[in-house]
């Protein structure tokens, strides 16, 4: 795997840069980090570009055996890399088949759409080409959270990327492009497709943005993007948009309550702007509140993540130290210490307890289809516990009613 290059302005980074975009210059100036999730990511995409080749292009079944067991050597690969891969080049293969004949296709493009997007460049996990229409696919190892392809702005880059690398071949050819974001894990598998005028339209209307963010004179633009910035805990802007527990005085604008509110005298409380209000908060005061201080706790763990790294680097932090967790006793030998018990006389079967493995253990051994095939009927989903969500939020509501019935049969 050669080591990743990365543009100030990244597709993979767009979405953040096109809400702030003071932010590529500012966490140009941090410290580089990586994962273990990361480097994970890089040796799933390795894999999956070897099989993408195994299946599109030429490639002998030694090259590939030789090329693949070699990734398996590395002390990250996990069996379930490779069940996920074949997943990602199944739904490739059922693309491929959308198309009327057999499609151009490779894998790990390098894309440069450094016309829309200063020095920007990036890689296409997989571009297929034929007719009328362009595909791109995007592979995502990730199991945080689903990631739609529908508006996405790092799809569009690398659809413009891509469109640009291959325009000398096909020419006008391609009025369309669909971009295809693939996550497996999380069996979410979501695509879009708009016209080419449509894509170049979007990139002419990012470019002054773009411009900006390259600058230097960008502005910085606190939101949901700060989830994955890299400066997330120590940045000014950020810490000022965390302004619930302050706003928490003013949650009751002073004009909303009359003065001679039907607040009884003996629980009349003084409110933030010398008015009278309800010691209690109404339902719509607190569904207000929870907007306002849903990204409070988020941050929260940022800062002591930082402030945790840095004590362990041996940099002072105001007011804090480590000290060690808890913990508990554990064997220094177990399989010694197992046979000294039943040495003294206890019975195995006292000593030892036999557990089935769990079912995401049991569907990673013999992969989704086979699992579906043998035990798929033994497997039920009841309604999950009631979580709380914006309205927005796509899921279905909650039904209390629906919930008493799941799982009861006809
Ligand atoms: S934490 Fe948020 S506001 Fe601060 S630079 Fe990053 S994206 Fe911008």
């Amino acid at each position: 795997m050669p080591p990743e290059k990365h543009a100030l302005l990244s597709a993979s980074s767009a979405a953040r840069w096109l809400n702030c975009t003071a932010a590529p210059r500012f966490e140009a100036e941090l410290p580089e980090t990586t994962s273990r999730y990361a480097e994970e990511g890089r040796l799933a995409h390795a894999i999956a570009e070897l099989k993408v080749l195994k299946k599109f292009t030429v490639m002998t079944n030694r090259t590939y055996n030789t090329r693949l067991n070699k990734l398996k050597k590395d002390p990250l690969y996990d069996s379930e890399m490779d069940k996920t891969t074949d997943l990602y080049v199944e739904h490739l293969t059922e693309q491929a088949m959308l198309y009327d004949s057999a499609p151009t296709v490779a894998a790990e493009v390098q894309v440069d759409f450094s016309e829309y997007v200063p020095e920007g460049f990036g890689t296409c996990d997989c571009v297929m080409i034929g007719g009328d229409t362009l595909s791109i696919t995007d592979y995502k190892h990730g199991k945080g959270v689903p990631v739609s392809a529908t508006g996405n702005p790092q799809m569009r880059l690398y659809a413009l990327g891509a469109l640009r690398r291959y325009a000398p071949i096909f020419g006008d050819t391609i009025q369309k492009v669909r971009m295809s974001i693939d996550q497996p894990r999380l069996d979410s598998y979501t695509s879009e497709t708009i016209t080419v005028e449509e894509l170049r339209a979007w990139g002419e209307s990012i470019k002054p943005i773009a411009q900006k963010a390259y600058s230097g004179l960008g502005e910085f633009v606190p939101g949901e993007h700060c989830r994955f910035c890299r400066g997330r805990a120590q940045c000014r802007a950020n810490a000022d948009g965390q302004t619930a527990l302050e706003d928490f005085k003013d949650c009751v604008p002073a004009s909303s309550v009359p003065a001679d509110s039907l607040v009884p005298q003996e629980y009349a409380h003084i409110g933030a702007h010398g008015n009278i209000v309800h010691p209690l908060l109404s339902d719509d005061e607190i569904g207000d509140l929870l907007i306002r201080g849903q990204h409070l706790v988020k941050w929260y763990k940022d800062l002591e993540e930082y402030a945790t790294s840095r004590l362990l680097d041996g940099k002072p932090i105001k007011g804090w130290k480590l000290v060690a967790g808890r913990s508990i006793r554990t064997f220094t030998d177990q399989d010694a210490a197992i046979e000294a018990v039943i040495a003294a006389g206890y019975d195995e079967a006292l000593v030892y307890d036999r557990k089935p493995k769990t079912l995401s253990e049991l569907e990673k051994l013999m992969g989704k289809a086979e699992f579906a095939e043998k035990i798929g009927q033994y497997v039920v989903k009841p309604l999950g516990k009631p979580t709380l969500a914006l309205i927005t939020d796509k899921r279905e509501a909650y039904n209390p009613a629906a919930a008493d019935f799941a799982g009861v049969a006809e």
